[in-house]
């Protein structure tokens, strides 16, 4: 089955006692069985079913094993967002005393939780940039993992996702890969040997912002029965499931971060669209990157440029397709508050991968709390804004952008 198709049929047939096309939103809090039996089987996990939402639901199960296909993950666990994913996804292998490394063009939130992580004695490194050295100065013993994002936003870096794993693999430790804004339809970090996948679904997978969503997909293929991983020893019988087995029966169930199933619905219609909507998205980023550019009022950060740093990387790792966003500097922070509030199309609004184009300031909301040396870290700049290409008509966002530039 090919991508476009596995977005309608994979891992789902149409309901076999009423014939629903989509699953239905199952709003229920828990799940009564016929017998207490029944329901001991499946507390020891002898039987499925369903006992509780914050554990499992049928409208979150169909989601889950959706995207695990098209993953290429053995299997999923959707929470209850995008930051509950990070987390749980982390903090499902680390404790205290361990350590992360990090790239450093990270997503705001994603970097305000390692932050905070070193109150619970986790440390984290970021990586200075993408070389495959950068990461390897960061790492010693304790380190326990690898984490990167497909398309560092705002900064727009990219790694390379292949020799990244090669690197955690010869450190026996997993690299776990945010692959929110390129998604599956232009990478599948799995096939390049990453460990864990994890999303924001409230972006491209959604594509309507319309709920809040994330989800956690296993390869299955690390070996975590080792000394370093101590933390999942208690799920060694689980085999290639121990990932998993920890996250849903531990973290899932502790932390109770777990997506509510009418945001599951909504997003698993948002996904069946999610080829068509990335192949619209990246060809307008390109267009609205080229026009922008030929004004040459404005500094154009596109990987799908040809003198981007990134270009052949991103060809070859995503496919022949760049995503969706780009930045402009535009010289100062007032020209760049001036374009934003000139725009007619483009939100302004704090977001990214709606079918709608958005635009952000970051330095003065998302990064306002960061020092200027972490928000030039992160490519965050005074005059910087944040495009967030949509599938509006190209025409319409270049008339749009180019009416907004005359005023500076
Ligand atoms: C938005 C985003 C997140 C956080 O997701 P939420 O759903 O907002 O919690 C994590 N990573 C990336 C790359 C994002 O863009």
């Amino acid at each position: 089955m090919n991508f476009m198709t596995k977005l309608l049929h994979g891992n789902f047939a149409p309901d076999g006692k009423t014939g629903a096309t989509t699953t239905p939103i199952y709003q229920s809090a828990a799940f009564c069985h016929e017998t207490a039996e029944d329901l001991e089987k499946i507390f020891l996990g002898q039987k499925p079913g369903f006992v509780y939402t914050r554990l499992n639901n049928p409208s979150l199960d169909a989601f889950e094993r959706r995207l695990a296909l098209l993953e290429g993950g053995i299997g999923a666990v959707a929470c209850a967002s995008g930051m509950a994913a990070v987390s749980l996804a982390v903090m499902n292998i680390v404790k205290s005393g361990d350590e992360i490394v990090s790239g450093s063009g990270i997503f705001g939130g994603t970097h305000s939780l390692f932050s905070g992580l070193g109150d619970y004695g986790v440390g984290v490194h970021y990586a200075k940039d993408n070389q495959i050295q950068s990461y390897l100065k960061c790492m010693n013993e304790n380190t326990r993992l690898l984490y990167v994002e497909t398309i560092g936003n705002p900064k727009l870096d990219i790694p390379d996702i292949a020799a990244l794993a090669e690197l955690a693999h010869s450190q026996k430790i997993p690299l776990i890969v945010d692959n929110t804004v390129t998604t599956p339809y232009l990478v599948q970090p799995i096939k390049l040997g990453a460990d864990i996948v994890v999303h924001s679904t409230s972006k491209y997978i959604n594509g309507g912002g319309n709920s809040i969503g994330g989800i956690i997909i296993d390869s299955g293929q690390f070996k975590w029965a080792i000394d370093k991983f101590q933390t999942l020893r208690d799920f060694n019988k689980f085999g290639k499931f121990s990932y998993l087995a920890k996250l849903r029966s531990s973290l899932l169930s502790n932390f109770g971060g777990c997506m509510s199933p009418f945001n599951a619905y909504l997003t698993s219609i948002g996904l069946e669209t999610l080829g068509l909507r990335m192949d619209r998205a990246c060809e307008n980023a390109y267009r609205l990157a080229v026009c922008l550019q030929k004004t040459n009022k404005v500094a154009v950060n596109y990987p799908g440029l040809q003198e981007n740093i990134y270009h052949n990387l991103a060809a070859h790792q995503f496919g022949g397709k760049f995503g969706a966003i780009l930045t402009i500097r535009v010289g100062t922070k007032e020209k760049a508050f001036t374009v934003i509030n000139k725009l007619k199309f483009a939100l302004n609004l704090a977001n990214i991968g709606d079918a709608r184009t958005l635009v952000i300031h970051p330095a003065s909301t998302i990064y306002a709390a960061k020092s200027i040396a972490e928000k030039e870290e992160a490519g965050v700049y005074e005059d910087l804004i944040r495009i967030s290409v949509g599938l509006e008509d190209i025409e319409d966002l270049q008339t749009d952008f180019l009416q907004a530039l005359e005023n500076i």
